[in-house]
């Protein structure tokens, strides 16, 4: 029987419990799970799902861990912590992905068709505006992993312009996508509307600075969904105030919650949205848990390890 250290909040427990000792029973895997923030005996855990809100930072006592699969698609905090030298996995799960591309989907529209000025409307004034086609629109998607290249597929399926970016060269269809320095600068140039959804890495800090804003299309809208420390927060207040930017629409930052007097707060043309884009469905998550716990006692590759040294 092995052990399973669930490390993670308690309102996570109950969430958990049963479905993933189904979904272990479902892959053959007998295994004791210990829903606990004080585990006895650390040097015999085989395996510790974890939630980076969990209070857990010291992973030096667990010796025999074979995987910690985390929880959470972004591993920043867990991928810095030099306690945890074993192998680290971090969440793909389609549950995930699917929250991500509609809450993208929504807000790409919501700017895309002008719906503010219909659902705001309060003088009565008849003045139609005909909202332009999605063919005449650019989306550029930062970041094509499981989640950008979802988000880049929906938005192709919708018939945008769609272009993304990434670390190494993509092939995706119906997604013009680029790579490298230069790559970036293509990718930006003259965008109506770009998406981030690119990890929290030294490599991806502050990555939408003043120059590369200039580069996208006057009036362009940013969503992020990815992480806070992505963008340069000066930066896109004064393109916000100079109207290079049209809108901001912000679920994540480089302090959450964002505190009281954060200028976002107040910016009329911000919508900040509390960190909700997406989150684990514990249902399919479970699924993949099980998985990668199976795949470790039968000798084989992990799914979704991270690379430490890229830091996702
Ligand atoms: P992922 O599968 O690891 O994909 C990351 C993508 O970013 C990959 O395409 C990768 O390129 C690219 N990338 C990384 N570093 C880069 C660099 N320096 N230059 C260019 N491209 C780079 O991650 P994911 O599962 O899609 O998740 C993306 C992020 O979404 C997470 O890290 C997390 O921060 C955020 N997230 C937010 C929420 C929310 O509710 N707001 C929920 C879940 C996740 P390669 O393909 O070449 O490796």
């Amino acid at each position: 029987m092995i052990r399973i250290l669930f490390s993670a909040p308690k309102t996570d427990w109950d969430d958990y419990r049963d479905i993933l000792a189904d979904a272990l029973q479902a892959v053959g895997v007998k295994a004791d799970v210990e829903h606990t923030l004080t585990p006895s005996s650390p040097e015999t855990i085989d395996y510790i799902v974890y939630a980076p809100s969990s209070k857990m930072r010291d992973f030096s006592p667990f010796r025999s861990v074979k995987l910690v699969q985390n929880l959470w698609a972004g591993v920043e905090d867990v991928a810095t912590n030099d306690t945890l030298t074993h192998p680290l996995a971090r969440m793909v799960d389609s549950g995930l992905t699917d929250g991500m591309v509609e809450w993208c989907v929504g807000h790409v529209m919501r700017h895309h068709l002008g719906l503010d000025r219909d659902i705001n409307r309060t003088d009565r004034v008849w003045a139609p505006v005909i909202p332009p086609l999605a063919t005449d629109q650019t989306v550029v998607v930062l970041g094509l992993g499981a989640l950008g290249a979802a988000v880049a597929n929906a938005l192709s399926s919708l018939k945008f312009h769609v272009r993304g970016w990434s670390r190494s060269e993509k092939h995706i269809a119906g997604v013009e996508c680029h790579s490298g320095e230069n790559g970036l600068t293509q990718a930006l140039h003259g965008a109506d509307i770009v998406v981030l959804l690119l990890p929290q890495t030294p490599a991806t800090g502050n990555i939408l600075n003043a120059n590369r804003i200039a580069l996208l299309a006057d009036g362009a809208v940013l969503i992020n969904p990815g992480r806070g420390p992505l963008i340069d927060d000066r930066a896109v207040l004064a393109a916000l105030d100079s109207e290079k930017l049209s809108h901001a629409t912000l679920d994540v930052f480089r302090v959450e919650p964002l505190p009281q007097n954060d200028p976002y707060w107040t910016h009329p043309k911000v919508t900040v949205t509390p960190h909700v884009a997406s989150a684990t469905r514990p249902a399919s998550a479970a699924r993949v848990i099980a998985e990668n716990i199976r795949r470790g006692e039968a000798g084989q590759p992990f799914l979704h390890l991270v690379d430490r040294a890229q830091g996702y």
